[in-house]
C-alpha cells in the first residue's frame, strides 16, 4: 500500500500545475447554476486530451458532462465503475463563495492517479469523472441528473467539497417544498361580505390544520410556511391568497407522508372556506446519508496523506442535492480544508482567497485521498463490501 500511495502522490503532485490553473480559470469565469457553459467546457477539453470519452451535454443537462475512462472491458468485464463528481457553480452576484471550483479539478486529479496506478494492470475498471451543475439552486441539479438515469453507470460515487477542515459530513434532512393558492370570489367587506368567499380564510384554516397536525409527527420534523400573498385591501373580501410551505424529516419515505396530510389539509381548507386550491411542487430533495465506511475509509487515507486540520464531522448540515445520489448508490463527500479561516461558506473570505496556497493544497488532498480510497474499492473486495452493506443498511432506514 506505501507504494501505491507514493504513487499516487507523484502523479497528482506532477499534475497540480495544471489541476491548480484549471481551478482558477473556474473561478474566474464564476458561473451560476446552470450558466456553466466556460466552465463545464474547460473541464471537457482537458478530459478529452487525456483520452476519456466526454459526453456533454449529460443527464438532462446543458452544463453537465460525463467523461469515461474504460480499462480491460470495464464494467462489463466484472470491474467496479467509480464515479469522480464534481461541482462549478458560483453564488450569483459574489462569485465563488463555497469553494466548488477546485472540486472538479481535484476529481481529475484522482481519476487520473486512479487510472496511473492501475493502467498497468489486468484489473479491469471505469474511472467516470461527472460534471453536476447548479448545487447551489433550490432545485439541484443533481436531482435532474439523478432523474434521468445520470448515475446508473457508477457504482460508487465520490466527492470532496472545500472547507475550513478535513472532515466528514453529518446527515442532512430530506426538504419538500410547495406553493399553495387559494382562489376565492371578492366583494365589498362591508357592503356584501356574503357574497365573497375568502382566500385568506383559507390560509388560516391551513396554518391550524399544520400546527394541529406538527404534534403527531416523528421528532426531527420541520414546518414551516410563509404567506407570500394575502389580499390588498381590507375592505375587499382578498381573493387570491399564497402561501409557501416547506416540511422536513430525516426519512424522505416518511417526509412523502407528511407532504400527503400537508395536502389533505389544504384541501380541507379550500372546502371549508368555499375556495378553490391548487397545489404546486417546488422541491423535492433527498436527506443525505452518511456512509460510515466509506467515511472512514476516506479519514484514513486524510491521515495517511497527513492532510492538515483533521476533525470530526462537520455539525449541522443544510439540504443538499448530493442526497439524490447517496440515496441510490454508495457515495461520500470528504471536506477538505480550502482556507485558513473560520469564516463560514458564502462568505467573502471564501472568495478573496479561492486562488491561494491554501485552495490550492485542498485539490491536492481530494485528490489523493479519493483516489487511494477509490483504489481500495477497485482491488479489495472486502472493502468493497464493507462500504455496500452500509448503503444497503441505509437504504432499508429511508
Ligand atoms: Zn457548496
Amino acid at each position: 500500500m506505501e507504494e501505491i500511495q507514493k504513487q499516487i502522490a507523484n502523479i497528482v503532485s506532477e499534475l497540480m500545475p495544471q489541476l491548480c490553473a484549471l481551478s482558477d480559470e473556474i473561478f474566474d469565469y464564476a458561473e451560476p447554476g446552470y450558466e456553466e457553459y466556460r466552465s463545464s467546457a474547460a473541464l471537457t477539453k482537458w478530459l478529452r486530451a487525456h483520452d476519456f470519452e466526454v459526453t456533454i451535454p449529460y443527464a438532462g443537462l446543458d452544463t453537465a458532462f460525463c467523461a469515461v475512462y474504460r480499462h480491460k472491458g470495464g464494467r462489463a468485464a466484472g470491474g467496479r465503475a467509480v464515479g469522480f463528481l464534481g461541482e462549478y457553480d458560483a453564488l450569483r452576484g459574489q462569485g465563488h463563495g463555497c469553494a466548488h471550483h477546485m472540486q472538479t479539478p481535484a476529481m481529475i486529479g484522482a481519476a487520473m492517479a486512479l487510472r496511473g496506478v492501475l493502467e498497468s494492470s489486468d484489473q479491469p475498471f471505469e474511472i467516470h469523472v461527472i460534471g453536476t451543475p447548479s448545487e447551489e439552486s433550490l432545485d439541484g441539479g443533481k436531482n435532474e441528473m439523478a432523474a434521468h438515469g445520470g448515475f446508473d453507470h457508477i457504482d460508487v460515487a465520490f466527492m470532496v467539497h472545500g472547507s475550513t477542515l478535513t472532515q466528514l459530513e453529518t446527515p442532512s434532512l430530506a426538504l419538500i417544498e410547495m406553493d399553495v393558492e387559494f382562489h376565492g370570489k371578492t366583494a365589498h367587506a362591508g357592503i356584501a361580505p356574503y357574497a365573497g368567499r375568502s382566500a385568506v380564510d383559507a390560509v388560516t384554516m391551513l396554518q391550524t390544520g399544520l400546527g394541529l397536525m406538527r404534534n403527531h409527527l416523528k421528532d426531527s420534523s420541520r414546518v414551516s410556511n410563509i404567506v407570500l400573498a394575502g389580499g390588498t385591501a381590507v375592505n375587499s373580501v382578498p381573493d387570491f391568497a399564497k402561501v409557501k410551505v416547506e416540511i422536513r424529516h430525516s426519512s424522505m419515505a416518511y417526509l412523502e407522508s407528511v407532504e400527503q396530510w400537508t395536502r389533505e389539509i389544504a384541501q380541507a381548507a379550500a372546502m371549508a372556506t368555499q375556495t378553490q386550491v391548487q397545489i404546486t411542487p417546488v422541491a423535492h430533495i433527498y436527506n443525505t446519508t452518511i456512509n460510515d465506511a466509506m467515511g472512514a475509509l476516506l479519514m484514513e487515507c486524510a491521515e495517511k496523506f497527513a492532510c492538515d486540520g483533521i476533525a470530526p464531522p462537520r455539525k449541522d448540515c443544510g439540504s443538499t442535492d448530493f442526497g439524490a445520489v447517496t440515496h441510490r448508490l454508495p457515495s461520500c463527500c470528504l471536506r477538505v480544508k480550502t482556507i485558513e479561516t473560520d469564516d463560514p461558506p458564502h462568505t467573502d473570505a471564501w472568495v478573496k482567497t479561492g486562488k491561494e496556497a491554501r485552495a490550492h493544497q485542498g485539490i491536492y488532498d481530494g485528490a489523493v485521498c479519493c483516489a487511494l480510497a477509490a483504489f481500495r474499492l477497485v482491488t479489495d473486495e472486502a472493502a468493497w463490501q464493507d462500504v455496500y452493506q452500509c448503503f444497503l443498511a441505509h437504504q432499508k432506514e429511508n
